[in-house]
């Protein structure tokens, strides 16, 4: 079975340019994602590296296939710099290593070219550029991979298989162009032409197969992420990133129907800082958001992982903790308490002293109803800021003990 070498290419050509037409749409259409504009862009070049490596004939052909190489090449490059841009994952040491890399390549084939080296040569290093290229991708995506698996403190996992393919097709094309170096390698001289058409054409197939790959598995991933980032702001209060109001009535619905369920108490602590106005209109609303921003991050960072952390108003807060008793829950509390009144917040040089009041309730079977339990837990609220301010305030939640 004969492979012909030129439609190969043309089909190659077309597939490139239809790739590079999606992913430019894709990116117009998801404007905020960094890297989709460079990943198009990549493509775009490796479209052009391949035509000119096409057109490329007569005295001029040498310097044709030159450019294209390097076209294609800087292509891999701008995949790999866009993939980690999408990812967040670019520092600026991975873009000086990129760019030495690139220049190491675009002056070794020059000189390749200049000295009159085997095509094999010249066609065998550039393999090892692309799979160096490929693998930085690859590993930029695995990495990625491993940082955002849990997002959102478990509450929403942000699905992968769009990048898992992503990274799986950057290796795959990456350990093909390291047996497509080995192979060109081995054939010192200009060998008997059959071998390399064959090669040749493998590669047009399998370059076809990398644009295709590529393009479906970053749309895919693209879907993942927007509808991902969506649910997470659609439950998230973006001042302080704690769950807002709505999504925690539907949390404390499922934590409540657990606990139930175990036969475990849940506590709940609604808190409310004290005359927070007051600090608005001494220090302007922008002071105001930093601290309760600062406030909301600290009760994160000292919570359990099962415990839920509610922005319920402007400055009031709920923490619920499933598991949780009565003497449990005060400490919670006490703990917050304390560390809210032993360190001033800060805004620039400014130290802030900051005092809340405290709801706390615990509530076990029958009485494990969401209405109920905030209800108890904001009375004691009220009481507790009746009584002064800055106090704990624990009330029963109507749950009558036995004896
Ligand atoms: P109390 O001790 O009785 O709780 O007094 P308070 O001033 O803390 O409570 P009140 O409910 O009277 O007012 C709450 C204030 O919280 C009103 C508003 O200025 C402020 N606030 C609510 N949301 C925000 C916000 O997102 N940013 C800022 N900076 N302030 C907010
Ligand atoms: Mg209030
Ligand atoms: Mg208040």
């Amino acid at each position: 079975m004969a492979l012909d070498l030129s439609s190969l290419t043309l089909v190659t050509v077309l597939i490139l340019a239809v790739s590079t037409f999606v992913l430019a749409a894709h990116w117009v259409a998801n404007f905020s994602f960094a890297g989709l504009g460079r990943i198009a862009v990549g493509m775009g070049m490796a479209t052009a590296g391949v035509v000119i490596f096409m057109m490329a004939a007569g005295p001029s052909k040498p310097l044709g296939i030159l450019l294209g190489d390097l076209l294609i090449l800087m292509g891999h490059l701008w995949f790999w710099l866009g993939i980690a841009d999408y990812w967040k994952e670019r520092s600026r040491r991975l873009t000086y290593l990129a760019g030495f890399i690139m220049v190491f390549a675009i002056i070794i084939l020059v000189n390749n070219v200049m000295q009159g080296g085997t095509p094999e040569n010249r066609a065998a290093l550039y393999s090892f550029f692309v799979a160096v290229f490929s693998t930085g991708a690859a590993l930029s995506v695995v990495q990625a991979l491993g940082g955002r698996v849990g997002l959102y403190k478990g509450i929403i996992k942000r699905k992968t298989i769009g990048t898992s393919t992503i990274a799986g097709v950057f290796f795959a094309h990456a350990a093909f162009n390291v047996y497509r170096g080995i192979v060109l390698q081995s054939m010192t001289a200009p060998g008997p032409g059959g071998d390399q058409s064959a090669l040749a054409s493998i590669t047009q197939i399998e370059g076809t197969l990398f644009a295709l790959a590529l393009t479906v598995s970053m749309i895919v991933s693209t879907a993942e992420r927007v509808q991902a980032d969506l649910r997470i702001q659609a439950m998230m209060d973006p001042l302080t990133h704690a769950l807002n109001r709505r999504a925690f009535m539907t949390v404390i619905k499922t934590v409540l129907a657990r606990s139930r369920r175990l036969s475990e108490p849940v506590s709940l602590i609604m808190m409310d800082i004290d005359k927070f106005k007051r600090i608005n209109l001494k220090h302007g609303h922008l002071v105001g958001d930093a601290i309760l921003r600062q406030f909301a991050d600290g009760v994160m960072e000292g919570r359990r992982a099962q415990d839920v952390f509610c922005r319920f108003g402007g400055e009031e807060f709920v923490l619920l903790l499933p598991g949780t008793s009565e003497e449990g829950a005060e400490l919670v509390a006490h703990r917050v308490r304390d560390a809210v009144t032993g360190y001033p917040f800060q805004y620039g040089k400014k130290d802030i002293s900051l005092t809340v009041s405290f709801g706390v309730t615990t509530a076990r079977g029958d009485d494990l109803l969401p209405d109920s339990i905030l209800d108890a837990a904001y009375k004691a609220l009220r009481e507790a800021q009746k009584e002064g301010r800055n106090q704990i305030e624990v009330s029963g939640s109507g749950s009558v003990k036995p004896g």
